[in-house]
């Protein structure tokens, strides 16, 4: 049965297909569309999702205004805007035309899907096949790669809300594929991939239109797709690779020492702690915490306690660290690399010229998938993102065959 509503890709949650509409450029709309973005950037960072401003007085607006200078311009542009100039940029959803490209969406149209074929017979076999996205819940297998010649109609149903005794498909792009097999694998190596445990796994957590998994905090798979302004890094392409060594370059981040290792903090700082519960506990059990917090918590627990920030304040507890949260971040170990060769030639022994916790605290921030983020970032936050999902479906995978070896 044909759904009501769209059904997205299993990795990504995004549209199958680009249905992305670029807005337009016209000035009017850029300054309304870039002071909703300005005032939901706000919304977001009080606990609100959403934000309407009708009833906004002056001295809120100047509070609102206050707390994000850098979007001050932006946010300021709607002076003057009437109601029915809201509500004509809010019936009109559609992506940035400054932030993403045209060609930055082709990577949306190639999809793939994981099926079974023959299913009422003993030839029954899993596939992973090109294939078309029609409309609501259907797909199409691509023709030129179906060979199986008996297979006469190419029309599948996804996530198994149809009332037809046929086995659903799981659609997906093939750059979030590509994704998928390098969390379950570690590189990328799709042909490696036991479809009938993967199509197991995503069977299970079917939900309708995707997989019941966290996404993210993306609002545009809805019954239709929408295109939220201020969501354009949802569609950009996981899989480009960014110029780490460029980008690092351009921040000019102080992320080299002249110095030493830094290995202790200053020692005048020890004598002025008058209590610090961390100060008793041996070193293993700390150890065993900060393995289990978010680095993001390590910093702030740094603040508060100088037992943790004279535990961790060295470069390797933060390269492990680097290499352990952000396995997303495919340009790191070459960036790493390249840097260890470039000083060997300089002659030095140690890799430690380089400021590990300054490059994870900079890394974490211009990664961070965040609403109305745009420039080089936001394919890196796109991959961290799907990333979540991806290694919630390893992990079931990798379980679901360690159960079958076992019998
Ligand atoms: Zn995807």
């Amino acid at each position: 049965m044909v759904a009501e509503y769209n059904v997205y890709c299993a990795l990504c949650s995004c549209c199958l297909g680009n249905s992305c509409e670029l807005g337009s450029r016209s000035p009017r709309h850029m300054r309304i569309r870039r002071a909703r973005v300005a005032r939901r950037t706000y919304a977001r960072s009080t606990g609100d999702q959403y934000y309407e401003t009708e009833d906004e007085s002056e001295e809120e607006k100047e509070t609102r205004l206050k707390s994000m200078p850098w979007l001050r311009e932006a946010a300021e542009a709607d002076d003057g805007l009437d109601t029915a100039s809201l509500a004509d940029a809010r019936d009109d959803p559609s992506f940035d035309p400054d932030v993403l490209s045209r060609w930055g969406l082709d990577w949306l149209d190639d999809v793939v899907a994981l099926g079974i074929a023959d299913w009422k017979t003993s030839q029954k076999s899993y596939f992973i096949r090109e294939c078309a996205y029609d409309d609501r819940n259907v797909v199409y297998l691509n023709e030129d790669d179906d060979t199986d010649e008996d297979d006469a109609d190419d029309r599948y149903f996804a996530y198994g809300v149809s009332d037809l005794p046929d086995p659903p498909v799981y659609p997906m792009h093939r750059a979030c594929l590509d994704l998928l097999s390098r969390a379950i694998f570690g590189v990328v190596d799709v042909e490696r991939i036991e479809k009938n445990v993967l199509y197991d796994v995503l069977h299970e957590l079917s939900d309708f239109r995707y997989l019941s998994l966290d996404y993210g905090d993306i609002t545009g798979p809805d019954q239709d797709w929408i295109c939220v302004p201020g969501e354009e890094y949802s569609v950009t392409c996981p899989t480009d690779q960014l110029d780490l060594s460029e980008q690092l370059l351009r921040a000019k981040l102080a992320l080299r020492q002249s110095t030493g290792t830094a290995q202790t903090p200053p020692p005048d700082l020890a004598g002025k702690v008058l209590h610090d519960p961390f100060r008793d506990l041996p070193y293993d059990i700390t150890y065993q915490i900060l393995q289990n917090l978010p680095g993001e918590s390590v910093l702030a627990l740094n603040k508060t306690s100088w037992t943790m920030l004279a535990r961790t304040d060295n470069h390797s507890f933060w390269k492990r660290r680097l290499a352990q949260d952000m396995p997303w971040l495919l340009e790191l170990p070459a960036y790493l690399e390249e840097d260890q060769e470039q000083q060997e030639q300089r002659g030095e022994r140690r890799n430690y010229n380089i400021n590990y916790k300054l490059l994870y605290m900079w890394l974490d921030k211009r990664t961070e998938p965040a609403y109305g983020m745009s420039g080089e970032f936001m394919g890196v936050a796109n991959r961290r993102r799907i990333w979540g999902p991806c290694v919630e479906i390893a992990e079931r995978y990798h379980r679901v065959l360690d159960k079958t070896r076992e019998i």
